[in-house]
C-alpha cells in the first residue's frame, strides 16, 4: 500500500498503523526533538498545554549585574543537577533505535539535556546549546559543566540544599545572596555562561544551516514532543514544507505546524515513537 504526502485538510493517514506504514517508507529522515520527549523523565515541559510560560532570562539581564548572574548560577545548578538525575525514556531510546536502523540523517533538539546520547544516539545537533559544557564570554574558553559545578558547591556549601521549582531550560526560581559565590573563567577572570540559548538568543547560524542542509536533502521530517511554539522549531517545518519534505508531528496537544504535517499523531512521544521505530527495523 501506498501513502501519498497530503495536506491536513484532507487527511489519508489518521492511524498509527498507516503512519508507521508511510514512515516505514523513509529511508533519510530529520527528527526534531522538543521538550515532550523528555517529560516522562521528569524534565517539565512549561510550554506546554495549559502550562502558562514563566519569563526566562534574557541575556541581556544575565549581563546587566552581579545579582542576575547569581540568580542565574544557582538557579541553573539546581537544573543541572536534576538533569543529571533523569534518565532517557522510551521516546530517547526509540530515537536511538531509528538511528541504528541507519534511517536518520540528522537528530535536531530544542531540548538542552543530553538524553538522547545517554539513549545511544550520537552526533546528536542541539539548536538551542546544552546545559553540559560552560564557556567564558570573554576569552571563549570552554569547561565541562562537572568541574565548574564542584567549584559551585565547594563555595556555596549547603545552599543548594534548599528546594526550587526545576525549569527545562536548566533554570530556577531562587534567590541567593549577595554572598553567593558564582564561578568565574579561570584563565581570563572573565564572565561564564552555559552553553545554552538563552532567551531572545538567536540560533547559531552554522547550526541553523547545517539543519536546513539536513532537511533539503531528507525524505521526511519527524518533528516530536514539540509544540513548534519556538521560531527555531517552526523555521524547520518551513523549511521542509518548502522543500516538499513530508513532516510527521507526534505530540500530545495542538503544535503551530498542524497544517503542514502530512501525517499528525497526537499522543505521548514514549508510546508513538517507539511503534515508528519499529517499523522502520
Ligand atoms: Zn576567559
Amino acid at each position: 500500500m501506498v501513502f501519498l504526502p497530503v495536506r491536513s485538510s484532507q487527511r489519508q493517514i489518521d492511524t498509527l498503523d498507516e503512519a508507521a506504514a508511510f514512515f516505514a517508507t523513509r529511508q533519510r529522515i530529520v527528527v526534531l526533538t522538543g521538550a515532550g520527549v523528555s517529560t516522562d523523565s521528569g524534565i517539565p515541559d512549561y510550554r506546554g498545554d495549559g502550562t502558562p510560560r514563566r519569563k526566562s532570562m534574557t541575556l541581556d539581564e544575565f549581563m546587566s549585574s552581579a545579582q542576575a548572574r547569581r540568580r542565574y548560577w544557582a538557579g541553573s545548578h539546581l537544573g543541572w543537577a536534576h538533569f543529571n538525575r533523569t534518565r532517557p525514556n522510551p521516546s530517547h531510546y526509540a530515537i536511538a533505535r531509528m538511528q541504528q536502523a541507519g534511517k536518520l540523517t540528522a537528530v535536531l533538539t530544542q531540548n538542552v539535556d543530553v538524553l538522547h546520547e545517554r539513549a545511544g544516539t550520537q552526533g546528536v545537533v542541539h539548536i538551542h546549546g546544552t546545559v553540559n559544557t560552560v564557556s567564558c564570554l570573554t576569552c571563549g574558553a570552554t569547561y565541562a559543566r562537572g568541574d565548574i559545578s564542584e567549584a559551585l558547591v565547594a563555595a556555596n556549601g549547603d545552599y543548594f540544599d534548599q528546594a526550587a521549582v526545576i525549569r527545562p531550560d536548566g533554570d530556577a526560581e531562587v534567590s541567593p545572596g549577595d554572598d553567593f559565590v558564582i564561578p568565574q573563567c579561570v584563565r581570563c577572570g572573565g564572565i561564564l555562561k552555559p552553553d545554552v540559548v538563552f532567551f531572545g538568543e538567536t540560533v547559531d547560524p552554522m547550526i541553523t544551516a547545517q539543519s536546513f542542509a539536513s532537511i533539503d536533502a531528507a525524505d521526511a521530517l519527524l518533528v516530536a514532543g514539540s509544540s513548534l511554539v519556538v521560531n527555531s522549531g517552526m523555521k524547520m517545518v518551513q523549511r521542509a514544507r518548502r522543500a516538499n519534505v513530508p513532516v510527521i508531528v507526534v505530540n500530545r496537544g495542538e503544535t503551530k505546524g498542524d497544517r503542514y504535517a502530512t501525517v499528525r499523531l497526537e499522543g505521548s512521544t514514549s508510546t508513538i515513537l517507539p511503534v515508528l521505530a519499529q517499523a522502520l527495523s
